[in-house]
């Protein structure tokens, strides 16, 4: 059907006063909507956030009695909270990486050799228990990297329990454990999540484990501010993770948030900051001179630049790094379909499948290395070494079971800490590893790293696949110094590690800063930028990025930068629901008890009173506001209810016999409170109370946003994601309601 046949269908011949709100033709349609019902009640867990402020007469009047003064504190206050949010996220990272430091020395200086396998594995096994049971105790948000979880709240979407603080130190014990127990696993991620989560904390001043709730910082406590101090924190916790700052900034900016602005980039930037500082002053101590700044700082040369011709050999490892990552997403992909398939919600199952892993890499980390040959140490600057040469990374290889002056080189990258293997391979000395050497560690470490992504404890995957791309990229360098030209294999794996990134996290300016911030290589952006453009574009072909498909796989109802193609040819009539529960300015109470009982729907347009105007019935569908489930809720149970003589005195045009019961600030503290179910509410309603009114025009949404229902959908869609809405009200050509849309008519 072309767009006018549709306009003609839906409002022209349409007579305002015909009940029919769409053609029977659109309804049928609807129907054959591609989204499956079991999609549908999957998606309806999740509850949508309010990002937009109501404008009523309560805002009004506290507008007007605001004074500028008012709202400078309102502005210090959020840096001060900024402040917070950097040093906790801070303290937290470095509690995390030396808590891990411990749990590592812990088991490496135990463990060498043979029988000390058992020893190795069993403290694998212990850190990897402990930390799936974690999990088990402090719920399933607890597990994996928490980023589509975060992504999905700042793109408006209520995960309950994300945020709470049984959730964040749940991930951050379990990550401690997990990242300790040999798994092939980074904390970049669920640092995300952690960030998140004290950023949620530390800006609401309540708490439902604690079980206290300040309310006189209700300024704060609404779902816009949060939403902002989440993604404060959520890039301190990548600064501080990375040592990156302006990496963490980039990051909330680029993969996180959907929502931004100005005065949100200075204070995450802020945050960042100080996450950073903090972290890092913990970390390394106060006398640390200024370029040992960084938590992780690599070898790559400062003095060796690429030649321009070798920008051929980057370009084809993009687009290697293009194909790996899409790879590693579609198998990541297809093993957590099937995990939920076997393994269900069962924990024992999940507990031993963690056992089952921690056993594997164990075991694969260990005895291959046993195989490899053993390589004379010296040539090469170790700890050991005494070398002071400030361009040379000092190197720790690992003996294993080498004799003395000789070291194992698959045993130096698999025996050790990740991020240590990472600065191995990013080392400038060029006769570390064989190529067989990083080729078996390569497809180990791919295999392992997709099967690891999704057990039941936390993890996340950016150092893994860091490491992949480093060892692939560095065995890229040698094979081309081995048979064309002689160049720096630690730039080959500098390369690598940001191509495969590209390739699976599909990230771009925030990568690229993260990475030249982490190796404080600024000489080699142009080489970066070049490979992420590249490895992306490759990834893109084949599928969407890792959290992209975990948004989808979670059924969390999210709703992309830009709208599905196969919306453009539809009208918003065709994914609406028609049968619109709405309440008149001034209604029942009975009325509005019946519709909170029998719905659950959380917006209700609200109509015209036809007294007010011309007695006819077709002005009672005129659009005029909207109001919440929770607002009605605060007015029931605050029983702000009239008689119909008390309202026949209101004037509501002139403002005149008014007398509000609640305010501003008190109504925004009951929204910021827990509040009753509606069964609840209905013990303190007596039957006299049933037959009385509740006149709905002060505090409903008066900026309530509407779309004629023959517009095309992919306006709405835009509209949704670009002012953050829960509800659009649909009308037809006389600005009647006709249908509701929400997110999840949309996804
Ligand atoms: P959310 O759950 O996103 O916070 P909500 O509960 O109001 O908002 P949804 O659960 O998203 O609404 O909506 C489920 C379905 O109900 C959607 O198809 C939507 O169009 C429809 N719907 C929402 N509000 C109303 C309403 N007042 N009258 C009739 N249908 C509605």
């Amino acid at each position: 059907m072309d767009n006018k046949k549709d306009y003609l269908l839906l409002n022209v011949q349409q007579d305002p006063n015909d009940d029919t709100p769409i053609h029977p033709s659109i309804t049928h349609r609807r129907h054959n909507k591609k989204t499956s019902h079991h999609e549908r009640a999957l998606m309806s867990n999740f509850e949508s956030l309010d990002f937009s402020e109501i404008d009523n007469i309560l805002l009004r009047q506290y507008n007007s009695r605001q004074k500028k003064i008012h709202k400078l504190f309102k502005t210090l206050g959020k840096w001060v909270i900024c402040t917070l949010i950097g040093i906790l996220v801070g303290i937290f990272c470095y509690c995390l990486k030396e808590s891990v430091d411990q749990l590592q020395k812990l088991k490496y200086n135990y463990s060498s050799i043979y029988k000390p396998f058992f020893i190795y594995l069993g403290f694998n096994l212990l850190y990897g228990i402990v930390s799936c049971l974690i999990v088990c105790f402090c719920g399933p948000l607890s597990s994996s990297s928490g980023l589509p979880e975060v992504k999905g709240y700042l793109n408006g979407i209520r995960i309950s329990k994300a945020f709470n603080l049984k959730t964040v130190l749940g991930k951050i014990t379990s990550l401690i454990f997990s990242f300790s127990s040999g798994l092939v696993l980074g904390p970049e991620g669920p640092m995300f999540h952690i960030g998140s989560g004290l950023g949620s904390s530390m800006s609401q001043f309540k708490s439902k484990t604690l079980r206290f709730h300040l309310r006189s910082f209700w300024v704060f406590q609404n779902d816009s501010d949060k939403r902002d101090f989440i993604s404060c924190g959520a890039a301190a916790g990548i600064a501080a993770a990375f040592g990156a700052p302006i990496g963490g900034v980039l990051f909330a900016l680029e993969e996180g948030s959907s929502f931004w602005s100005r005065q949100l980039t200075w204070r995450t930037f802020f945050s960042c900051l100080i996450a950073t500082l903090i972290a890092n002053l913990f970390l390394q101590g106060f006398g640390v001179k200024i370029h040992d700044y960084g938590v992780l700082t690599f070898g790559v040369s400062k003095f060796y630049l690429y030649t321009y011709t070798e920008l051929i050999p980057f370009i084809i490892m993009g687009i290697i790094g293009g194909i790996l990552g899409a790879i590693f997403v579609h198998f990541n992909l297809r093993i957590n379909h099937l995990r939920k398939k076997l393994l269900g919600t069962n924990k024992l199952y999940k507990l031993l499948e963690v056992i089952f892993f921690v056993i594997l890499t164990s075991t694969i980390c260990f005895f291959p290395a046993l195989l490899a040959n053993c390589r004379p140490v010296s040539g090469i600057p170790t700890n050991s070494s005494g070398s002071c040469d400030d361009d040379i990374i000092q190197i720790n290889t690992i003996q294993f079971n080498c004799q003395e002056g000789y070291y194992n080189p698959l045993a130096t990258l698999t025996m050790t800490t990740l991020e240590d293997a990472l600065q191995i391979l990013f080392s400038r000395t060029t006769n570390i590893f064989t190529p067989l050497t990083l080729f078996v560690f390569t497809v180990f470490y791919f295999v392992l790293t997709t099967l690891t992504s999704g057990l039941y404890i936390a993890s996340g995957i950016f150092i893994p696949m860091m490491l992949i791309g480093s060892a692939w990229g560095r065995l890229f360098g040698l094979l081309i110094s081995e048979y064309f030209t002689s160049v720096d294999p630690s730039i080959y794996a500098l390369i690598g590690a940001a191509s495969m990134m590209a390739g699976s996290l599909r990230m771009t300016i925030s990568l690229v800063v993260i990475i030249v911030e982490l190796t404080e290589t600024t000489q080699y952006l142009l080489p970066v930028i070049t490979v992420v453009m590249v490895g992306k574009w490759v990834g893109d072909v084949f599928n969407e990025s890792v959290y992209e498909h975990l948004i989808e796989f979670k059924h969390i109802p999210y709703l992309s930068s830009q709208p599905a193609y196969h919306l453009r040819t539809k009208t918003v009539a065709e994914a609406m629901s028609s049968d619109v529960k709405s309440f008149p300015e001034v209604v029942k109470v009975k009325t509005v008890i019946e519709v909170l009982e029998t719905s659950t729907h959380n917006g209700f347009p609200v109509t015209m009173l036809p007294k007010l105007h011309e007695p006819t019935s077709s002005i009672s569908e005129i659009l005029c506001g909207l109001i919440l489930r929770s607002q009605l809720s605060i007015l029931l149970k605050r029983k702000i209810f009239y008689s119909l003589d008390e309202l026949t005195n209101i004037d509501f045009i002139n403002d005149k016999g008014y007398d509000l019961p609640i305010d501003h600030a008190d109504f925004q503290q009951e929204l910021a409170s827990k509040i009753p179910s509606i069964s609840l509410i209905l013990n303190d309603i007596s039957q006299e109370d049933h037959e009385k009114y509740i006149d709905l025009r002060p505090y409903m949404n008066f900026a309530v946003v509407s779309i004629k229902n023959y517009s095309s959908l992919t306006e709405a869609y835009r509209l949704f994601r670009l002012a953050g809405l829960r509800h659009i009200v649909v009308v037809n050509v006389f600005n009647h309601v006709v249908g509701m849309l929400t997110r999840k008519d949309l996804t």
